[in-house]
C-alpha cells in the first residue's frame, strides 16, 4: 500500500522544494560558468548575466530597477530567481508568487502586492539575552494558603538549585516560572537556562549530556564568566515584516520589536491594515537606528506577469522607487499581448514600456536533451528516486518533444507506480504507464480539438 502521509507546508514552501538542488548561480570568480554548478546544468548567460545582477544590487547600483526573465515553461526562471537570493547572502528571503494571485475576492490587488512584497523584505533582529544557566539540583515549590481563602494550597514562590561551572546556587523564583519548569518537563539533572527579564525557561539538555551540548552549540554561547551564574547569549532571528504584520494584527499590536516577535508564537488572523503596518514600519525604523535590527532585502519573484494588470503596474512602478523594496523578478513566457485592464494596447509581454524601460531582461533558453537528462538525474537523486539509464534516456527525449517540468513531474508518480508494482527502481515500462495516465500540454490540447473520442 502506498503510505499517505500529511503534506505538511503551504503553497509558497512547495513551490520552493522542487528547486532544493538549486544552491547559488555556480559562477567561477572571474563572473564565468561552464555548464555545471551550484545544482544547474547549463543555461550559462542567463546565469552569468544574474551574476552582474547581483554584483550591481551588492553595490548599491541597482535601486529602481528589476529584472524580467524571458524563455519558456520550465526553462529555469524560477530556479534563476532563487539562485539570485542565495547569492545575496545566507537567509535572504525570496517570495515566489504568480500574477494572478493578485485576484482575490477578499483583498485588493494593490494590497496582495504590498503583502508579497513584505514577504520578501527580511528583518534580522540580534538580542543579547542575560541567561541563567546550570543542571537543576533541586526544584521545590514552596505552598502557601490559597489567598481567597478557598480549598486547596497555591504556590507562592519555587526553590531552585542551580549548579553552575562555579558552583551550586539557590534562586528563589516566582509561581510563574514554576508553570514554565513543568511545561518544559524540567526535573532534577536537566541543564536548564533561564531569561533572567522573561523568566522563559528552555531547557538544554540532561547532565551527562551536558559537555556534549556545550561544545555542539559552542557558536551560540559565550563563555560563562568565572564566578557568576549569569551569562549572555546572542539570539539572531530572521523574520519578515509580513511575519510581523501577521503576528501583531490585533488591536493591541506589539510595541517594542520583541513583543512584536513574541506575538510569532501566537498568531491570530484578523486584518492588516495600513495603520498597522505604518506602526510596525515605525518601531522597525527605530530599532534598525539603535542597531539592534538589520533589514535584509530579498527577492519577489513574479512569475507570469502578463497576468498583472495597469492597475498593478503603477503599484509597482511606485513600489520599485521605494527605499525599503525587495529585488522585483518578474517571469514571462509570452511574447507580444495586451497590457490587462487597457483596451487593446499591446506591448512586449503584456507589460507597460515605462516599466519596461526600467527591467533588465535575461532570456532564458531551452534545454537540449542531454541536459534535461542531467538536470532530471539531479532530481532523481535529491528526491532519493532510483532510475534506470533507458529511463532516464526515455525521458530526456520526452522532455525535450514536452518540456523539462512535465518530465520532472512524472518522476513521484512514477515512482509511486514502481512502488505498487514492488519494484525498488523505475523502469522504462512504469515510465510508459505513468506517460499513458499523465498527459503533457500538448498533448493534452491534441485531444481536445479532436475531442469526439476524448469525450466518451
Ligand atoms: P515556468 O515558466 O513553468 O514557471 P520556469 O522557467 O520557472 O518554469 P523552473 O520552475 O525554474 O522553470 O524549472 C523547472 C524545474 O527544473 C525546477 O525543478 C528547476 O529547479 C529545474 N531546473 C530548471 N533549469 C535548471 C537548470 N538549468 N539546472 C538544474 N535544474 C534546473
Amino acid at each position: 500500500m502506498v503510505q499517505i502521509s500529511e503534506v505538511k507546508g503551504n503553497g509558497r514552501e512547495n513551490r520552493i522544494t522542487t528547486h532544493s538542488h538549486i544552491k547559488g548561480l555556480g559562477l567561477k570568480e572571474d563572473g564565468t560558468c561552464e555548464g555545471v554548478g551550484g545544482g544547474f546544468i547549463g543555461q550559462d548567460n542567463a546565469r552569468e548575466a544574474c551574476g552582474i545582477i547581483i554584483d550591481l544590487i551588492k553595490s548599491k547600483k541597482f535601486g529602481g530597477r528589476g529584472v524580467l526573465f524571458a524563455g519558456g515553461a520550465g526553462t529555469g526562471k524560477t530556479a534563476l530567481g532563487l539562485a539570485i537570493a542565495q547569492e545575496l547572502g545566507p537567509k535572504v528571503p525570496f517570495c515566489p508568487m504568480v500574477g494572478s494571485e493578485v485576484y482575490s475576492s477578499e483583498i485588493k490587488k494593490t494590497e496582495a502586492l504590498m503583502e508579497n512584497f513584505r514577504r520578501a523584505i527580511g528583518l534580522r533582529v540580534k538580542e543579547t539575552k542575560e541567561v541563567y544557566e546550570g543542571e537543576v539540583t533541586e526544584l521545590v515549590p514552596e505552598e502557601a494558603e490559597n489567598p481567597l481563602g478557598g480549598y486547596g494550597k497555591t504556590i507562592s514562590h519555587v526553590i531552585l538549585g542551580l549548579k553552575t561551572h562555579r558552583g551550586t546556587k539557590q534562586l528563589k523564583l516566582d509561581p510563574s516560572i514554576y508553570e514554565s519548569l513543568q511545561k518544559e518537563q524540567v526535573s532534577t539533572g536537566d541543564v536548564i537556562y533561564i531569561e533572567a527579564n522573561t523568566g522563559a525557561v528552555k531547557r538544554v539538555g540532561r547532565s551527562d549530556a551536558y559537555a556534549t551540548e556545550f561544545d555542539l552549540e559552542a557558536e551560540e554561547y559565550v563563555p560563562m564568566p568565572k564566578g557568576e551564574v549569569h551569562k549572555r547569549k546572542e539570539i539572531v532571528q530572521d523574520v519578515t515584516l509580513h511575519d510581523l504584520d501577521i503576528a501583531n494584527a490585533r488591536p493591541q499590536g506589539g510595541q517594542d520589536i520583541m513583543s512584536m516577535m513574541g506575538q510569532l508564537m501566537k498568531p491570530k488572523k484578523t486584518e492588516i491594515t495600513d495603520k498597522l503596518r505604518s506602526e510596525i514600519n515605525k518601531v522597525v525604523n527605530k530599532y534598525i537606528e539603535q542597531g539592534i535590527a538589520e533589514l535584509i532585502p530579498g527577492v519577489l519573484f513574479i512569475d507570469e506577469v502578463h497576468m498583472l494588470d495597469i492597475e498593478c503596474f503603477t503599484y509597482l512602478n511606485q513600489a520599485l522607487e521605494s527605499t525599503i523594496s525587495p529585488i522585483v523578478i518578474f517571469a514571462s513566457n509570452r511574447g507580444m499581448c495586451t497590457i490587462r485592464g487597457t483596451k487593446d494596447i499591446q506591448a512586449p509581454h503584456g507589460i507597460p514600456t515605462d516599466l519596461l524601460d526600467r527591467l533588465l531582461i535575461v532570456r532564458t533558453l531551452p534545454y537540449t536533451e542531454e541536459q534535461i537528462r542531467s538536470i532530471l538525474e539531479i532530481r532523481a537523486k535529491v528526491e532519493n528516486i532510483k532510475l534506470s539509464d533507458a529511463c532516464l534516456d526515455k525521458l530526456a527525449k520526452e522532455g525535450a518533444k514536452s518540456s523539462l517540468r512535465y518530465v520532472i513531474q512524472l518522476l513521484t508518480p512514477a515512482s509511486i507506480i514502481a512502488n505498487l508494482h514492488s519494484s525498488e527502481e523505475i523502469t522504462v515500462e512504469h515510465i510508459d504507464e505513468c506517460y499513458d495516465l499523465f498527459l503533457d500540454g500538448r498533448r493534452s490540447a491534441r485531444v481536445s480539438q479532436t475531442s469526439t473520442g476524448f469525450l466518451q
